[in-house]
């Protein structure tokens, strides 16, 4: 391999990426093994993760899983720790377990308000502290936080996943802040529009097709998969001046008005 491939190889790293059950996460865990890491499924259900690790081992992947709600302070800590024990150190750390939903504001219900705040940006915070910590003390890894074209712009009917996406942008650059002169690099992706379960709403609204595809440069959804080269350089050693920032990878939604 010539020397500028070799500085996008991860050939040797381990990858954690949080919701990787499906969607964007399960195509990610395969673009990063496809650069060389192993991986590491997380899901808060136990089959899913599990099965999808299984399947990635049989498609020759380096595969593990660890099962925890990133919610939740009390699996995550222990979790993080019985990976590092036991599977191996995480060099590379991605956060995007997320969720989504859809209200008009005056009447958004606190249970979902609350809900949000807590996968998109809770999560967020204690995977990152958990695992930053060992990152700390090797002195060197890379964050990558999947944030959203939400981090920059609202949209009617999903101001508070905005609120969520906006600050885990923001939260990003803390960690560069922060973390940058102890060797970990913190970016962010910030994708358009995908068609995953998570959109399920507007992937099957043929009137939100027609808008999305008109005020989208690209003309088109994303495809998961043109996700995984953004995630691929943020991961490597091609990224390692690189702090702080948020990629969008949005087929130009966010350039254009
Ligand atoms: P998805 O719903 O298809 O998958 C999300 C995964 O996260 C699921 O496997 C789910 O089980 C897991 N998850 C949810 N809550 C969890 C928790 N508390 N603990 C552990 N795992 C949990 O969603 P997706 O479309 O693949 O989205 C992934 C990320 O990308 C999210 O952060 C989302 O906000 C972001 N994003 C998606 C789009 C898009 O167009 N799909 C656009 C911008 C940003």
């Amino acid at each position: 391999m010539n020397e500028t491939l070799q500085l996008f190889s991860l050939r040797g790293k381990r990858a954690l990426i949080t919701g990787s059950g499906r969607g964007i996460g399960l195509a990610l865990a395969r673009g990063l093994a496809g650069a060389g890491a192993s991986v590491v499924i997380n899901d808060r259900n136990e089959g899913k993760a599990s099965d999808i690790a299984a399947r990635l081992r049989d498609e020759g992947i380096d595969a593990d899983f660890a099962v925890f709600d990133v919610t939740d302070r009390e699996q995550v800590i222990p979790a993080i720790q019985r990976v590092e024990t036991h599977i191996g150190a995480i060099d590379i750390l991605v956060n995007n377990a997320g969720i989504q939903r859809r209200a008009p504001l005056e009447g958004f219900d606190e249970r979902d308000w609350n809900d949000l705040l807590r996968v998109n940006l809770d999560g967020v915070f204690h995977v990152s502290q958990a695992v930053a910590r060992h990152m700390l003390a090797r002195g060197r890894g890379k964050i990558i936080n999947i944030g959203s074209v939400q981090s920059e712009l609202a949209r009617p009917g999903i101001a508070p996943y905005a609120a969520t996406k906006g600050a885990v942008r923001m939260l990003t650059k803390g960690m560069c802040a922060e973390w940058a002169r102890h060797g970990i690099q913190a970016n962010a992706i910030a994708p358009g529009y995908f068609e995953t379960e998570l959109n399920r709403a507007l992937v099957d609204d043929p009137a939100f097709s027609e808008w999305l595809c008109q005020r989208t440069p690209a003309g088109r959804w994303g495809r998961v998969e043109e996700l995984c080269g953004a995630a691929v350089f943020l991961a490597s050693p091609a990224a390692d001046f690189v702090n702080g920032q948020t990629l969008f990878v949005d087929g130009g939604l966010t350039s254009v008005v």
